[in-house]
């Protein structure tokens, strides 16, 4: 069984350096247990931060340990008569190629029936990052129909479902995406009404939030925050009067380079509501979440796109990649 450790903590940037690929034994399975093989990995943003220490809303990551993650796969050996061989299960199985995990443990597994749309979707769209989607826009941006919405990292796992979901709700949809490419895309292939390339720009957050001026010419009433730092400063000039800002991510900072809020005074002139929230922590919302976003897969009204690398051993680089930018919608590692 090969598995990715994390090795030691980044010092600035996360490296190549960090990681560490072992092959271990797949031990025998006690009762309950059942012993996965690993298809996809999900590669995320947060496994940036479960690598340093100190304070957050989640543990560090141990040193020598497996990297964390969500996996689909697939039960090759059980000793749970409520898993057969065969089945197809979400859980967090890690950066490795087999788990072996309790199935007894509530949430620990979950069975994923024959969708219409293929199972890497349960690490993306139709998983933990569509509800992240869902989240911030049904509970904190609450929009009405005709409300002009801004989401940043626009063509990523999150950004992508966002779309699909402001959509849905007669929103006007904007994102700002890095790279023309990602901008064609967004517009052609995820029915954004416009998307800026915050590339053009320089970290110059004027001529952003001019940029954004003309894409919603009724101003912003709600922005999906994934981004922070300068792109966030330029949103927060065009936002309209009582606007609602749902904090999701701060990637631009997640390597460790400083954030600042450059004019803190407009929430209080605008009267705007900004609001962080963790998609993990609201489990009441899943269910509901997931059916809206499959529906809206299984129809086709959401096709995201997938940055697949191959092999474990991949894992690393691609992850650096994600924190980059260099992904191109929702980054998986594909294993057998
Ligand atoms: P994405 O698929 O959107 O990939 C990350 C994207 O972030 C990149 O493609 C890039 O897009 C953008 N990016 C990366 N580095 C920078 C940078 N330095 N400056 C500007 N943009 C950058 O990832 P996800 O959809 O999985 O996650 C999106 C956000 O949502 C992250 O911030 C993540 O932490 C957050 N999140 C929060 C959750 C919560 O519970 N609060 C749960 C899940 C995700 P581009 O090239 O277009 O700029």
């Amino acid at each position: 069984n090969q598995q990715i450790v994390l090795d030691n903590r980044p010092r600035g940037a996360a490296v190549l350096g960090n990681f560490r690929l072992v092959v271990t034994d797949t031990p025998a399975l006690a009762e309950g247990q059942v012993l996965v093989r690993h298809h996809y990995l999900s590669l995320d943003p947060y496994m940036r931060g479960r690598m340093n220490e100190g304070p957050s809303y989640a543990a560090a990551q141990a040193l020598g340990e497996v990297m964390i993650g969500g996996t689909v796969g697939e039960v090759v050996e059980s000793r749970n008569p409520q898993y057969a061989v065969g089945d197809k299960v979400l859980g967090m199985g890690g950066w490795q190629e087999y788990s072996v995990i309790d199935g007894k443990a509530p949430g620990a597994l979950r069975k994923l029936g024959a969708g219409p749309f293929p199972l890497s979707y349960y690490l993306g769209a139709v998983g933990m990052p569509g509800v992240t989607a869902w989240y911030g826009l049904v509970k904190i941006i609450a929009p009405k129909a005709g409300d002009s919405v801004v989401v940043s990292a626009a063509t990523g796992a999150v950004g992508s479902a966002f779309a699909a979901l402001a959509r849905a709700r007669g929103c006007r949809v904007v994102g700002i995406a890095g790279g023309a490419e990602k901008c064609r895309y967004a517009v052609q292939e995820l029915g954004f009404d416009a998307c800026i390339d915050h590339q053009r720009y320089g970290n110059e957050g004027k001529a952003l939030a001019q940029a954004l001026g003309q894409a919603c010419p009724q101003g912003i009433d709600g922005c999906f925050e994934n981004v922070g730092g300068w792109i966030l400063d330029a949103v927060m000039l065009r936002m309209n009067a009582f606007g609602r800002i749902a904090l999701c991510g701060l990637i631009a900072g997640y390597d460790g380079a400083p954030q600042p809020l450059s004019n803190p005074a407009l929430l209080l002139v605008k009267r705007m509501r900004i609001e962080g929230f963790i998609v993990s922590e609201h489990l009441e919302v899943w269910p509901e979440a997931l059916k809206e976003l499959g529906a809206l897969a299984g129809s086709g009204r959401l096709r995201p796109r997938e940055t697949i690398a191959q092999g474990l051993a991949a894992a690393p680089e691609a992850f650096l990649g994600l924190l980059q930018g260099r992904n191109f919608g929702k980054q998986l590692v594909q294993l057998i």
